[in-house]
């Protein structure tokens, strides 16, 4: 079992305190490296999800709202406990998640990032008044807090995906009601711990809610105390709560699943494009919303870049993450090997070739899925058109720049996308025609605190960080004054 500071307490948290697990129910949360049990965190009920919602709703102040500097000081806070606690919460981040340990650390200073941006910009959500006069009247412009907020988090980054919504949603004066992955909730709890030593927030703004999807799913659609939820996951799941909030018109804000072009020219520099695409597809050991999906290589330098690949791929390690020397961790759980192991045997099936990596027949039966490469992949391939979320390279040839931004198109997803590429006019072009909301230029790097990220498409609605981000949990009210 894990043991941590952070961890005394594997409960919720409702209106300023943890709860007491009254009825006993319980999850285990496991080790994907080792296959162990881990914890066993409370699995709470749909009055205690209610509970939660009402705590929400005492700390909602809207007469007299928290200052700006309150709600600065909030966000410092929390900035400065994850970047105090940096190793502990990444020790626990990569125990439940498999992830590097050094690489889980990172995603605390990235998740600390969100709060230090918000923090810096929040003066941005004050009243001001439009310089015009229609209408004879003064114009003054106020960002209201939506109100209580309902926060969903997938498994894949369980301290980053919490940040980007918590710190906007604490920068507008929102309280929230948080359900983090089942896979995941330990970092979860971590970051209640902190927020609860560390931050003197009102009872009730921030609460911790885990167990069924279902149960804490069905009370924050259908309670109508909560106006808004923030989703990150997959777009079957955000399809079902678009479903869930239409009868009360809730505003939704989804971060869903990916299908990524990584296009790679003739004229690119081919080691960088193949460093980036190591450095983008085996972060999170492929588990990323964002990372390349489809590569799509020129003809005239696809055995070229295959090679260079291939030869960067063999020297990767795969192993316990809590070692610190891997590169690549175990996937998530069995649906997920199971569904990359599906994708690699599909492909090979349908005439791609085997290029790095092991044959289906050659796994083992953990969790440790080998970076593999394979070449000759087209659209009739599950590779090409479902997400694989895992450490899988599949590459396809292109000919044109038309074609390939047709190809890179032809899916249902628009999150991220690449173009690599020295011709400046070209990128500009390929980024104009990719529908996606992220396009990387002779760069893997994914989002960051600083600029919005999100998706076209059936990836999702809103956006994540920068100021777009940082309105996404207001209103605004116009106060037209007559005399
Ligand atoms: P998921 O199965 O959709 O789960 C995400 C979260 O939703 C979990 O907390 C899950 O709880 C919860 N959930 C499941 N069913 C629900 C329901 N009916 N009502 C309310 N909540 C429900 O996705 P995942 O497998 O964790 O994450 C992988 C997906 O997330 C991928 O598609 C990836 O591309 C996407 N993603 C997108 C972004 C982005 O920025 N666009 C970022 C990261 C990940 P349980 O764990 O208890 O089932």
């Amino acid at each position: 079992m894990i043991e941590s500071p952070l961890l005394e307490k594997l409960t919720g948290y409702i209106g300023g305190r943890w709860t007491d697990n009254e009825h006993g129910n319980t999850f285990d949360v496991y080790n994907p490296a080792t296959g162990k049990v881990i914890a066993q965190v409370a699995s709470m009920s749909e009055d205690e999800v209610n509970a939660a919602i009402a705590s929400g709703k005492s700390a909602l102040r809207l007469t007299s709202p928290y200052s700006i500097e309150t709600r600065r000081k909030w966000l410092e806070d929390i900035r400065d406990a994850l970047k105090a606690n940096k190793e502990e919460v990444g020790r626990i981040l990569c125990m439940e998640h498999g992830k590097p340990l050094q690489e889980a650390q990172g995603e605390v200073d990235y998740a600390a990032g969100f709060f230090d941006y918000c923090s810096k910009h929040i003066q941005a959500l004050d009243a001001h008044t439009i310089p015009e006069k229609p209408k004879d009247c003064t114009w003054t412009v106020h960002y209201r807090p939506i109100g209580v907020a309902g926060l969903i988090t997938p498994w894949n980054f369980p301290i980053g995906m919490i940040a980007k919504k918590l710190s906007a949603a604490l920068a507008a004066g929102c309280p929230s009601v948080i359900k983090p992955a089942s896979e995941t909730p330990l970092t979860m709890i971590a970051l209640f711990s902190l927020m609860d030593k560390h931050t003197d927030m009102p009872d009730g703004m921030v609460n911790l809610v885990m167990g069924k999807a279902s149960v804490i799913g069905k009370a924050l659609c259908e309670s109508p105390d909560v106006p808004m939820l923030s989703f990150t996951g997959s777009t079957e799941v955000g399809r079902k709560l678009i479903v869930d909030t239409a009868e009360q018109v809730k505003k939704l804000a989804l971060e869903l699943g990916g299908n990524a072009p990584f296009i790679v020219f003739d004229d690119a520099d081919l080691d960088a494009a193949a460093d980036n695409l190591i450095a983008n597809k085996f972060r999170g050991g492929g588990q990323t919303c964002v990372c390349a999906n489809r590569i799509f290589v020129h003809e005239k330098v696809a055995d070229a870049f295959g090679e260079k690949l291939a030869e960067r791929v063999n020297k990767m390690t795969v192993g316990d993450g809590i070692n610190g020397d891997v590169d690549i961790g175990p996937l998530i759980n069995q649906a997920g090997y199971d569904k990359v192991k599906r994708h690699v045997q599909d492909a090979l099936e349908k005439g791609a070739t085997l290029v790095a990596g092991k044959k289906p027949e050659e796994l083992g039966n953990d969790l440790f899925f080998p970076p593999t490469v394979v070449h000759g992949v087209n659209r009739d391939m599950c590779c090409y058109q479902e997400e694989t979320f895992g450490p899988l390279v599949p590459m396809a040839l292109f000919r044109t720049e038309e074609e390939v931004i047709e190809a890179g198109n032809d899916t249902e997803f628009g999150l991220a996308s690449y173009v690599f590429t020295n011709d400046a006019e070209r990128a500009q072009r390929v980024a104009a025609g990719l529908r996606f909301g992220h396009c990387g230029w002779n760069t893997g790097t994914g989002p960051t605190p600083e600029a919005p990220f999100g998706g076209m498409k059936a990836s999702g609605i809103g956006r994540e960080g920068g100021l777009e981000g940082l309105f996404e949990f207001v209103e605004a009210q116009t106060v037209p004054r007559g005399f």
